[in-house]
């Protein structure tokens, strides 16, 4: 198993075909994961596998570091398209994750005005008010829904503690259309053999109608792109992901699919 694992507080900048010069934040040990998910298609690893022995970055340290690297890129001539929070599990499970926000929006707003700020979040936390107020300022607030089935969410995504759907939904619901909804579709089996495929309609129109319900301002879907902890999971099928974004499209909710 090859997955990864990001160094902190900053890595990068990446480039990408969809959202050019990345600055990667990861606000979760260097040396390790923390998620309140435990995905078996996480490309970081199995919680249990991939334990942290460092801590969280401080706020000062992720303000110091990211200061530091956005005055470094300005001198090398490099201008970040996006500031995106990811790297080794969930940036919301920061316990300064609001405070850090508004550091990150003012370096931002002082050194690339023009940058967007992206946080990936697995939504587990948007139930916590100043969670949900933070992920409210950023551009792109990319909230993960893989799915609206909890048979399904407990078996893939498992997650670590408790897990409210019903009042998760709610949350993506009350951001008012200032969020974007990024989901996994995928198909095989997990270590027990059972299949793990969400693309067939037994899924995927409730996921649909639990979307049209939410509201947001795009959909992003997507397969296995890297290795998975889980070896017999597979991709969808660029058909398969097209049909997806075509049926939202259809229901007037905007959507792209990467292969
Ligand atoms: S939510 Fe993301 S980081 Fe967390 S286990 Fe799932 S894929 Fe990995």
């Amino acid at each position: 198993m090859s997955t990864v694992i990001y160094p902190s507080p900053i890595f990068g900048p990446i480039k990408s075909r969809r959202l050019g010069i990345s600055l990667g934040i990861n606000l979760l040990p260097g040396d390790g994961k923390v998620c309140t998910f435990d995905c078996i298609y996480c490309e970081c690893g199995l919680n249990a596998q991939r334990k942290p022995q460092s801590k969280f970055p401080t706020r000062k340290q992720v303000a110091e570091a990211l200061q530091q690297k956005l005055e470094q890129m300005k001198v090398e001539g490099i201008s970040p398209n996006v500031l995106t929070f990811a790297g080794n599990g969930e940036p919301t499970a920061h316990p300064d994750f609001a405070a850090i926000i508004d550091d990150t929006l003012a370096l931002r707003n002082l050194h690339f005005p023009h940058a967007k700020v992206s946080v990936l979040t697995n939504a587990t936390r948007i139930n916590k008010k100043d969670v949900f107020e933070a992920l409210k300022k950023v551009d792109n607030n990319i909230v993960k829904l893989d799915t609206v089935s909890v048979d399904y969410i407990t078996r893939v995504d498992r997650p670590v503690g408790n897990y409210n759907l019903v009042e998760l939904i709610d949350c993506m619901r009350a951001f008012d259309g200032q969020c974007v909804i990024q989901t996994m579709f995928m198909k095989g089996t997990d270590a027990d053999g059972h299949s793990v495929d969400n693309t067939g309609d037994e899924y995927v129109d409730p996921w649909i109608d639990a979307v049209a319900d939410i509201a947001p301002r795009e959909v992003m879907i997507y397969t296995i792109d890297r290795e998975t902890p889980i070896s017999n999971l597979q991709k969808a099928s660029p058909e398969t992901l097209d049909d997806i974004v075509a049926r939202l499209q259809r229901r007037g909710i905007k959507a792209s699919a990467s292969y």
